[in-house]
């Protein structure tokens, strides 16, 4: 290069398409680089134009460690799916609603519910987006203009503004509360019963917080003595409160958290939960219990805006065919839940790349309140949490007083090497 050329090259801007070329290494696919190249060439600023790429990058749907140990991290996913469940590079169909035996239009509705039904015991279950769809659902569907009676106890809120009121208005269900906050009695429920008139009782697991002291609920067990339906949004979706999977005997952490299978043997005509919390499974609700119920929730015609995809069904039939095939232990929830403190103290010993320290994981995902599993991980002096996030695969990590902890139950043992290098990269 002559002088001259490299002179220029220093006061003439370069195009926007080299710049963006130039971006290559971003990861970014080239309409994406080219926005990074004009707003960097706009503001006279085309030496931060990787910064601007990065930027881009790490607002796009990526892969992250979580080194929280919170398990089922709802920033982060909620329950990881299967790895070995990615996108084969080939064209996919599947049978969705096709009939294999008679080569007719067959129906989605079923296939996969029918493999819950069968884990759990119920007569009938289908599948939808999430949990919060499967409780609408339900309320539309059989509750439509009618009163519905439920605890004062169980009003609660989710998360991210999920109101149990607000969704029995937009359901157009009518609310009929009963008892006090910390205490309802079956007399409660069958005095509103008596005067209301009312279409179903709805019972709903606070999940995300605990009522201790001075309090009473009433058992799906006694509701049931009403003779009306009654309906139980568990919520978390454990599928079987005994945690067979876990081993004898059954992890104390687990303990209040109702099952899906236990609560429809108790008389519930249908229990609604989530795919992604402690079922272990990808973001979905779940509606099972008594058929005739299970189809009219079908038969509603917001079952077609509220039904999954077949990627959603596929990867539920693969979490479901875990547990139907006694290895939900290799499901990556249960798997990281299961993994003895003293194997991630090894392994934090063998990343040699900050202190040792034990630790308290949690289950997360608004589950199980209050309950720790001990665990191992690594310290970091002062707040490494930022240099950790913008690492090329970002590691997501926590502090624990001046420390940044990063939790390594959470941590898949094949990422280790990756932890190792990055953090020994960090300024
Ligand atoms: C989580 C939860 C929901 C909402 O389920 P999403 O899958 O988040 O839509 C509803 N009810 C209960 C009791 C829950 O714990």
């Amino acid at each position: 290069m002559t002088r001259h050329a490299c002179n220029l090259a220093l006061v003439r801007p370069p195009s926007v398409d080299s710049l963006a070329n130039s971006l290559k290494s971003s990861g970014l696919p080239h309409q994406l680089r080219v926005e990074a190249a004009r707003r960097a060439i706009a503001g006279n600023d085309h030496e931060n134009a990787a910064a601007y790429a990065r930027e881009i990058y790490d607002d796009l749907l990526q892969p992250v460690i979580n080194g929280t140990g919170v398990i089922i991290h709802t920033n982060l996913g909620r329950s990881p799916l299967n790895p070995d469940r990615t996108l084969p590079n080939a064209y996919r169909y599947s049978n969705l609603e096709f009939d294999l035996a008679n080569g007719r239009r067959g129906s989605r509705d079923k296939r996969v519910g029918s493999l819950i039904s069968k884990y759990i015991g119920a007569e009938s279950a289908i599948i939808v987006n999430n949990g919060a769809a499967a409780i609408f659902l339900v309320l539309a569907a059989l509750a439509f203009d009618r009163n519905v009676v439920i605890s004062r106890g169980e009003l609660v809120e989710i998360g991210g503004g999920f109101r149990i009121p607000d969704v029995l208005e937009s359901a157009g269900a009518r609310l009929i509360e009963v008892g006090t906050t910390n205490k309802t009695r079956l007399n409660d429920y069958v005095s509103a019963a008596k005067n209301s008139d009312p279409a179903l009782i709805l019972k709903v697991h606070g999940s995300n917080y605990k009522m201790i002291g001075f309090t009473e609920t009433v058992p799906v067990k006694s509701l049931k003595t009403i003779g009306l339906p009654v309906i139980f949004d568990i919520g978390s979706g454990l599928l079987d409160e005994s945690a067979p999977w876990m081993g004898w005997p059954t992890p104390s952490w687990l303990k209040g958290e109702p099952g899906a299978k236990q609560t429809l043997e108790s008389g519930a005509d249908l229990v609604t939960f989530s795919g992604d919390k402690l079922l272990g499974g990808p973001q979905a609700g779940i509606i099972a219990g008594a058929k005739k119920l299970v189809d009219a929730c079908a038969r509603h015609p917001l079952y077609r805006a509220l039904r999954p995809g077949n990627l959603t069904l596929e990867a539920m039939a693969d979490t479901i065919f875990a547990y139907l095939d006694n290895r939900a232990d290799h499901l990556p929830l249960w798997k990281m839940a299961k993994i003895a403190p003293g194997e991630l103290k090894t392994r934090a010993e063998l990343l040699d790349s900050g202190a040792v320290v034990r630790l308290k994981s949690t289950i997360g995902g608004g589950s199980l309140p209050g309950q720790e599993i001990d665990s191992y991980g690594i310290a970091l002096s002062g707040d490494k949490t930022s240099d950790l996030r913008k690492l090329k695969v970002p590691v997501i990590a926590r502090m624990e007083g001046p420390d940044t902890v990063i939790d390594l139950r959470t941590v898949d043992i094949k990422d280790d090497s990756y932890l190792k290098s990055a953090i020994r990269s960090l300024p």
